[in-house]
């Protein structure tokens, strides 16, 4: 993990594009509330298949508009390059300087394949499209990805997105430590040499989480599992522990040398915030 102590710590924090006004007007109440907090920038997710294009962009224009750091999330399957080039259009003229860039999930039912495979060739478009305008996050999967064929493999994959030109990565969410410091160091041998932010989900609800890492393949590990299935209906304790245990990972992360932290926050202040408070207090 030694390589990871070069870089500035960065914090963020990760919304999904509201649906409704109700929604968005809660959003509000949740950036105004994680802006004091000062992190350096507020991503927001983009749905499969392009499902959120004008919600992301409404978002983060909002963001931008209210004097803060906004990075859209952007993913290419099943997308033309003309789309892409549009959208990079847009983000450039309201003043957007960092995308997260994604292969993203064909929705089911969806057959168009388009004009992009693997992230890696987004990356490469971007930065032939507009140069070193956007700082290009790409994601990290330190349990590896679920349909990766092999770890190593996986590896080699997630290099070929730094080659093409990403600036720095953000990981998917996980409970073991071991994962990304393993992962940090397999990076190392690779030669691999950009800051790889930890992804922050706090826990507040099991079986959405244990719904969640399934599909994404973040482990949860056997103790925790059994220990949050214990809680049954009593939901503050619940988060009460669970917040105990996502403090302490932060903890741990930073003392190793993790250059940042990502929480994916669920549009929610409160879990975020309480997090960071006990790691400041701690
Ligand atoms: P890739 O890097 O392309 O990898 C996908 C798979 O293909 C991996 O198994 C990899 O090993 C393999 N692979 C990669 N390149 C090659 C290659 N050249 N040849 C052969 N195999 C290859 N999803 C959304 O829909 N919207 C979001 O906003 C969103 N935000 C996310 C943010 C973060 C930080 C993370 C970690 C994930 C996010 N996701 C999001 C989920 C993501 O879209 C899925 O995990 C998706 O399945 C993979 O996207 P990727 O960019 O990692 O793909």
């Amino acid at each position: 993990m030694n390589s990871q102590n070069q870089f500035p710590r960065n914090f963020s924090f990760e919304f999904f594009p509201p649906k409704s006004p109700e929604g968005a007007e809660k959003l509000r109440a949740t950036r105004d509330e994680l802006r004091k907090l000062n992190p350096s920038f507020f991503s927001v997710t983009f749905g499969a298949g392009g499902s959120t294009q004008q919600g992301t962009l409404d978002t983060v224009v909002e963001i931008q508009k209210a004097g803060l750091n906004a990075a859209p999330h952007l993913s290419c399957i099943g997308s033309t390059k003309e789309n892409i080039r549009a959208l990079l259009q847009k983000y450039k003229e309201n003043g957007i300087r960092r995308i997260v860039a994604l292969r993203g999930d064909m929705p089911s039912g969806m057959r168009e394949a388009g004009e992009f495979g693997h992230a890696n060739e987004l990356v490469s478009f971007i930065r032939a499209e507009t140069a070193r305008h956007f700082h290009i996050e790409v994601a990290a999967y330190p349990e590896f990805h679920p349909q990766a064929t092999t770890a190593t493999k996986d590896l080699q994959n997630f290099k070929r997105k730094v080659d093409a030109g990403a600036d720095s990565a953000i990981t998917q969410y996980f409970y073991n430590l071991d994962a990304y410091s393993r992962f940090v160091d397999d990076c190392e041998h690779l030669g691999i040499n950009i800051p790889i932010v930890p992804g922050i989900m706090p826990i507040t609800n099991y079986h959405q989480l244990a719904r969640f890492s399934d599909a994404c393949g973040a482990e949860i590990p056997r103790w925790l599992r059994k220990r949050l299935e214990a809680f049954g209906d009593d939901l503050n304790s619940l988060r009460d522990f669970g917040a105990d245990v996502v403090t302490h990972l932060c903890e741990q992360l930073l003392a190793a040398g993790a250059p940042g932290l990502h929480f994916y926050t669920m549009n929610q202040a409160g879990p975020t915030t309480g997090i960071w408070r006990s790691l400041n207090a701690r």
